[in-house]
């Protein structure tokens, strides 16, 4: 999902206009004000503290042991896999009745587990942690390289919006400034990717990979753009084909410095960002 990612270490000044706008109006700080994002549909659900610190069912082949430091996943029920697909395809039945259609027709005899298949797969961040991804990836980075701002930008991203179900996909830049670890740079894209397969909405997406790299490096400062098109929105024409919805989360330096989230934003501006 990387390979078209761009990389830029800089430590160059610059901006540009339009993307200082869409940051100031856009922008999500995750400093906990409850300034409510502007763009979301439906806007973000307040973070639950709560459902992130319950310990994770076992049973599950494909989550993490019980001591996984990374709390950020919801608890799975306890399920096996082939309890957790049958349960899936049965579901799957019951709603191509619903909509009329007849599940023992030849085309759709495989699709409820094809479905449920496809399903797992494109929520399978609630069995990653940020740490299993960043495993072995962290270096740490001699006081010469400090401050030089590391950008990522244009990484893919395919997800699912919590409130329809629906893909939204598009693209998110990351820049950070090390204090003395750095990620290898497939690793910003793999951690994207933890958040991204699982039900979302835009704006938390967003503030959990910021989130997630300050845990990961704790790093001076670290920011955070997500483009998306939205399919619930652009297939039922809430949101004109082409269109995206942009959200940034800026923590640390990003957020206490307009000249080094000006050189951010500058630089994921001149480049491919909003051609
Ligand atoms: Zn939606």
């Amino acid at each position: 999902m990387s390979d078209n990612a761009s990389t830029t270490t800089t430590s160059k000044g610059g901006s540009k206009r339009k993307l200082e706008v869409s940051h100031q109006e856009l922008t999500n700080s995750v400093s906990e004000t409850p300034t409510p994002p502007p763009i979301s549909e439906g806007g973000s659900p307040p973070e639950s503290g709560s459902e992130l610190k319950k310990p994770r069912s076992s049973s599950f082949s494909r989550i993490a042991g019980p001591n996984n430091p990374d709390t950020s996943s919801p608890p799975l029920p306890l399920m096996t896999d082939e309890e957790r697909l049958e349960k899936m395809k049965g579901a799957c039945e019951t709603i191509l009745q619903c909509i009329g259609e007849d599940p023992e027709r030849e085309g759709l005899v495989k699709t409820p587990k094809r479905w449920a298949e496809a399903l797992l797969f494109l929520t399978k961040g609630y069995t990653q942690t940020v740490e299993e991804v960043t495993n072995d990836a962290i270096f740490e980075e001699g006081l010469g390289g400090a401050n030089d701002m590391v950008v990522v930008r244009d990484i893919d991203i395919h997800s699912l919006c919590e409130h329809h179900m629906v893909p939204f996909t598009g693209k998110v830049h990351v820049g950070y400034i090390p204090r003395r670890k750095v990620l290898g740079i497939s690793k910003i894209a793999r951690i994207a990717e933890v958040y991204a397969r699982r039900l979302q909405v835009q704006e938390r997406l967003t503030r959990e990979i910021g989130s997630a790299i300050m845990n990961a490096i704790n790093p001076l400062g670290v920011a955070v753009v997500v483009e998306c098109s939205h399919m619930c929105m652009v297939m039922r024409g809430v949101q004109k084909v082409g269109s995206n919805t942009v959200t940034s989360s800026v923590l640390g330096c990003f957020q206490t410095d307009q000249k080094t989230r000006s050189e951010f934003f500058s630089i994921i501006n001149g480049g491919n960002f909003r051609r």
